[in-house]
């Protein structure tokens, strides 16, 4: 059993509902969700937009392999609408699921490096990631989540944002 934590963004269409939609494929389709971070409202970064983002953490438990997981992860922000040909580089989206640590793996393939490699410049990532994990270490520079966070030089506005679940 491994524990992998995902990071979740959203800023096109019903966000809230969006991240419910991606939390539930979670834990149909990869495993179970230990911890849920507060979701956080930040302004688009890496490009201009005047869409919000809603971001937020979880920590799930999962049998399946890192590029299964990944597998999974790109076929729910499909579903869940990102169209990646009409979306190069960084823009708005209905959905964004980035895998950010695997225990205390590290793997670098083509298509998947563990532990994301940006996490530690985001304060959108880290900021959630240490509501839920602070002692988790990472595995590259050995510093635990909360040194990471507070070394952080992102300074960007977070505020919390209630997501409403959808009956
Ligand atoms: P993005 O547009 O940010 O969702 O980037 C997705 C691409 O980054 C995918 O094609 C993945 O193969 C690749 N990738 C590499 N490392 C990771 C990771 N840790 N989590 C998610 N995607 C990753």
């Amino acid at each position: 059993m491994k524990l992998v934590t995902i990071a979740l963004g959203s800023n096109q269409g019903n966000r809230g509902q969006n991240i419910l939609q991606a939390l539930t494929c979670i834990s149909e389709r990869i495993g179970t969700i230990i911890h849920r971070s507060p979701f956080y409202e930040n302004e688009a970064q890496g490009f201009e937009s005047k869409e919000l983002f809603l971001n937020g953490c979880i920590a799930i438990e999962t049998i399946l392999e890192p590029l299964n997981i990944l597998q999974n992860l790109k076929e729910i922000e499909t579903d869940l609408g990102r169209n990646k040909k009409s979306d190069p580089g960084y823009s708005s989206r209905p959905i964004d699921l980035d895998i950010i640590l695997i225990d205390n793996q590290v793997i670098n393939l083509e298509d998947l490096a563990v532990p994301h490699p940006r996490f530690r410049e985001r304060l959108f990532v880290l900021k959630p990631l240490c509501d839920i994990q602070p002692t988790a270490v990472d595995p590259l520079t050995l510093q635990s989540v909360q040194e990471l966070l507070n070394r952080c030089p992102d300074k960007s506005v977070l505020t919390i944002h209630e997501l409403k679940e959808v009956r």
